[in-house]
């Protein structure tokens, strides 16, 4: 009798953990009902970014932020078809694209609150900067606008890509700015046009703090 005892409530604890857990890792939106923020985050490929190389990205910004950002339950990531860059995107001297025109384009695909859109090209492009109209970059956000556009084109070893994709996604959705500790091991460090992304390796602690969601 006492083992039936034992036993019963062995099992009772384990489909309550079960269930609770079964709760937390539900992906779509309704089903999330952990109280933490939850986003979904819509990835847009540009020109000759393949479908497949966009999705590898979303699989690695969604490892990024299960590993450096706690509390955020990403509840989808979605590819979606791609589309031209086109010649009005362009500078005036047609020879790199603008990152704000960009950004302003694709803000009409947000359709959710939480709705977070990462624009990605192996194209140039460019924003004013450093007393310089037309300074090229690697990405473009507008801080807590959830809304960046990332370039492949100035990242020599692509390996280290994912880290520039969570830097703007740091700006765009956290709502964080440059590392105030101008770490440079730290993902929000600000490159000042050297990126050294193989030096980045952690979110730094004031930067993890500083998370708005
Ligand atoms: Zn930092
Ligand atoms: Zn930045």
């Amino acid at each position: 009798m006492f083992y039936i005892i034992v036993f019963t409530f062995l099992l009772g604890s384990l489909a309550w953990s079960c269930t609770s857990n079964a709760k937390r890792i539900k992906k779509s939106d309704a089903d999330v009902e952990c109280t933490c923020p939850h986003c979904r985050i819509l990835i847009q490929p540009y020109g000759d970014f393949s479908n497949e190389r966009a999705k590898a990205v979303a699989d690695g910004l969604e490892k990024s932020l299960a590993k450096y950002v706690k509390d955020l339950a990403v509840t989808e990531v979605k590819v979606l078809p791609g589309k031209p860059l086109t010649e009005d995107l362009m500078n005036d001297a047609k020879t790199r694209y603008r990152a704000s025109k960009i950004l302003d384009k694709q803000a009409g695909l947000k359709s959710q609150k939480n709705d977070a859109i990462i624009g990605l090209t192996d194209k140039d492009i460019s924003t004013s900067a450093h007393g310089y109209d037309d300074w090229g970059i690697l990405g473009l956000s507008y801080m807590g606008h959830s809304n960046c556009v990332i370039s492949t084109f100035r990242v020599k070893d692509k390996s280290q890509f994912w880290k520039v994709v969570l830097h703007e996604f740091g700006h765009a959705y956290l709502g964080l700015d440059h590392c105030p500790n101008n770490d440079p091991q730290c993902f929000m460090v600000d490159c000042n046009g050297k990126p050294d992304l193989a030096r980045e390796r952690y979110l730094c602690d004031t930067c993890s703090n500083s998370i708005r969601l």
